[in-house]
């Protein structure tokens, strides 16, 4: 659990006065991590070299987070809404990558939830769905790569890296969603993220693409003229997780039809309480107690931020407004709930 998770009056009264009436009754949160403390690989005494320079890895902070963890967070921040989450692991080198995708095709299964594999960089999926019989397990939606699981020599790791040709294969075959964190420090600027991304969106038709983090534009720098080629794309769709940025949403809602975006919190730090900042075209993690990873108060808290949860919401409704103005019912609908849904294969 996130060591200081709280649910205080003010956010009560957030909720209450700008999202209870313009979200709708039902919530899925597409974009979730969980892992239990076992699945944790380093012993406690290292924990401090992995929480420098981001939130994912600080175990001091947050130990684990499980299924039950995130539900109780989503019950405690959302009534009276139903919140479902699409949960998949923490893809680090210190969390047992096994462990942990046995966890959550295990743990999703007996809560009914939607569920992603994280594969490896040279694992055979022909191999690993005889293993676990993945396409047979209820929820199964397809996977989540990630450019911190291969390790590459003297240059960036690319999306072929993370998604080997049996890994994409096994998408196209069985029509599967991967969601895609896009590699590189130069994300969508970098023009052989944008090649390969060009390249298997039509060569695995079947495979359906998500862009996770609006192709990881978190300053509108890296949004701006960079998503255009993949829109109208039958196959690619963009999920909202983490963004923080109003313009960048904005410039998502104004291109990208309603029913190709997906709403997702990156949950855990969803329920920290914080915002991602952008200067000078970079972005910043600001949190409310100081921490190795982000931007804070020197000495002592200001106990008046809320979650990063509420500020994404806040930003997505503020470019709704902008973009969809009083039509935006359907729209919303569509982005938390209906795309979701039918990944899901929910039907009402
Ligand atoms: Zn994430």
């Amino acid at each position: 659990m996130i060591s200081d998770f709280e649910i205080r009056e003010d956010d009560r009264k957030q909720f209450a006065e700008e999202f209870l009436v313009r979200l709708p009754a039902r919530i899925i949160d597409s974009h979730v991590h969980v892992w239990t403390h076992a699945c944790v690989a380093i012993p406690k005494e290292e924990y401090g070299k992995y929480k420098q320079y981001k939130p994912w890895t600080d175990f001091d902070y947050m130990k684990e987070f499980t299924i039950e963890d995130y539900l109780f967070c989503a019950k405690s921040a959302f009534p009276p809404k139903t919140v479902i989450p699409i949960v998949f692991g923490s893809p680090f080198p210190q969390i047992d990558r096994t462990m942990v995708n046995e966890y959550v095709m295990e743990h999703a299964q007996k809560y009914g939830l939607g569920f992603y594999y994280i594969p490896g960089q040279y694992e055979d999926m022909e191999e690993t769905e005889k293993k676990y019989n993945l396409l047979g397990r209820k929820g199964f939606l397809g996977l989540k790569p990630y450019p911190d699981i291969p390790v590459v020599q003297g240059r960036e790791c690319g999306i072929y890296d993370m998604l080997n040709q049996s890994a994409l294969e096994y998408a196209q075959q069985n029509k599967l969603f991967i969601l895609l964190h896009i590699p590189r420090k130069g994300r969508l600027h970098d023009a052989d993220n944008r090649r390969e991304l060009d390249e298997c969106t039509r060569t695995y038709p079947d495979a359906k693409f998500i862009l996770a983090h609006v192709g990881r534009a978190f300053c509108y720098k890296d949004i701006d003229g960079l998503i255009d080629f993949l829109v109208g794309r039958e196959n690619v769709w963009f999920d909202t997780a983490l963004i923080n940025s109003g313009p960048v949403l904005e410039y998502l809602l104004h291109r990208v039809d309603s029913t190709r975006i997906l709403f997702g919190s990156d949950a855990p730090l969803a329920f920290c309480r914080g915002k991602d900042i952008e200067i000078n075209n970079k972005h910043y993690y600001v949190s409310e107690h100081p921490v190795p990873w982000g931007l804070g108060p020197m000495g002592g808290s200001i106990q008046e931020f809320t979650f990063y949860i509420y500020e994404e919401i806040r930003e997505l409704l503020r470019a709704s407004k902008a973009v969809y103005g009083q039509n935006e019912t359907s729209h919303l609908e569509n982005i938390f709930y209906k795309n979701a849904g039918k990944m899901l294969k929910i039907t009402n």
